[in-house]
C-alpha cells in the first residue's frame, strides 16, 4: 500500500532542560498534512512537569489533547481551562496571542498540534475555546472522538478555517477507517502498538497517507490510541519560526520585535511569570519553505 512512515525526533520543550517531546511534523519529507503543521507527542511521564511560561503565537491554532494527566492553560484574552483527557483546548492565535501551560507533575501523555491558518483567516482576532462534550463515533473495534471537522457522519463543534479532520481513535482490534479522497492523512500512534495497512508504526510515529484513499485498515494486538489527522493539501508556503507561522521575513521580524517590546500579544491573565524571550533571529534572511519539496 502507498504511504510513508514518519519517525519522530526528540526535542526539549520550552528550553534545553524541558520535557522531551517526540516531533513528527514538520518533517523533512512532509511539512504539513492539510493545515496540520506541527505535531508533538509527549509522555508517558510522571514527576517531570510540563512548564511552558508565557510565550506568543501568530497565524495558527494550537490544539491540546491528552490521553492522561492534566494541564492548566491560560492566555492573554482571558481564556483559562484545565485540559483533561477527552476534552479539546483549541486556541486560535490569529494576529497574536500569548499563553502558558503547566502540568502538575502527575502522569502525562498527550499531543500538542498546530494548525496553520490559511491566509484569508490568519488576521482574525485571537480567541480560545474548550470543548468537553465532543461527538463520538462507534465503528466496532475503533471508537472515535471528533476533535475537528467531520468524520463517519459526525461533526466537531470546534472552529475550523480549512477543510480538515482530527479524530482520536481508541482501537481494540482491526478496523477500516473511512477517509476523504480529497484529503491527505496522517495516523499518529499516540499509545500502544498499531499497524496501518499492515505496516507497523512505532509509538510516536506517524503514517502518512497521500490523497485519493477511501479507507485505511488499522489494527492493534494489545490496544492503541491513534490520532487521525487530515485535510486538503495546503497550497500556501509557510514560514515557521519559533512559535510563529507567517509568510515572510518581515512579518516574523515584526512579531518578534512586538513580543520583545511587550506589544501586540498581551499579558497572560493570572500568570505573573516572566515570558520566554524570543531566540535570536538567524543571520540570513528567512524564506518560506516550499510545502512539497
Ligand atoms: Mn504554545
Amino acid at each position: 500500500m502507498d504511504g510513508h512512515t514518519l519517525l519522530p525526533r526528540e526535542v526539549p520543550l520550552g528550553g534545553p532542560r524541558g520535557l522531551l517531546v517526540r516531533r513528527t511534523l514538520p518533517h523533512r519529507a512532509i511539512r504539513t498534512i492539510g493545515t496540520w503543521c506541527f505535531a508533538d507527542h509527549y509522555g508517558p511521564v510522571a514527576g517531570e512537569p510540563m512548564v511552558v511560561a508565557p510565550h506568543p503565537h501568530l497565524g495558527l491554532q494550537t490544539a491540546s489533547w491528552l490521553l492522561a494527566g492534566r494541564i492548566e492553560h491560560r492566555d492573554s484574552v482571558g481564556g483559562r481551562a484545565t485540559v483533561r483527557p477527552g476534552e479539546l483546548s483549541l486556541m486560535t492565535a490569529g494576529h497574536g496571542i500569548a499563553h502558558s501551560e503547566y502540568s502538575d507533575g502527575g502522569p502525562l501523555l498527550g499531543v500538542q498540534l498546530w494548525i496553520a491558518l490559511p491566509d484569508a483567516h490568519r488576521g482574525q482576532a485571537p480567541h480560545f475555546e474548550h470543548h468537553a462534550d465532543l461527538p463520538r463515533v462507534d465503528l466496532g473495534a475503533a471508537r472515535g472522538t471528533l476533535l475537528l471537522g467531520s468524520w463517519a457522519g459526525a461533526t466537531s463543534p470546534a472552529a475550523a478555517y480549512a477543510p480538515i479532520v482530527g479524530v482520536e481513535i481508541v482501537l481494540t482490534g482491526t478496523a477500516r477507517l473511512p477517509l476523504d479522497r480529497g484529503f491527505e492523512h496522517g495516523v499518529l500512534v499516540a499509545d500502544g502498538d498499531a499497524a496501518v495497512d499492515g505496516q507497523p508504526v512505532p509509538f510516536g510515529g506517524l503514517r502518512y497517507l497521500p490523497p485519493g484513499r477511501e479507507a485505511a485498515t488499522v489494527s492493534s494486538a494489545g490496544g492503541a490510541v491513534l490520532l487521525l489527522l487530515g485535510g486538503q493539501p495546503l497550497a500556501e508556503d509557510l514560514l515557521m519560526w519559533w512559535n510563529f507561522v507567517g509568510r515572510d521575513h518581515e512579518e516574523i521580524l515584526r512579531a518578534r520585535e512586538d513580543w520583545e517590546a511587550g506589544r501586540r500579544f498581551g499579558a497572560v491573565v493570572g500568570d505573573g511569570r516572566p515570558g520566554i524571550p524570543a531566540p535570536p533571529l538567524p543571520a540570513v534572511r528567512m524564506l518560506p519553505r516550499p510545502n512539497r519539496p
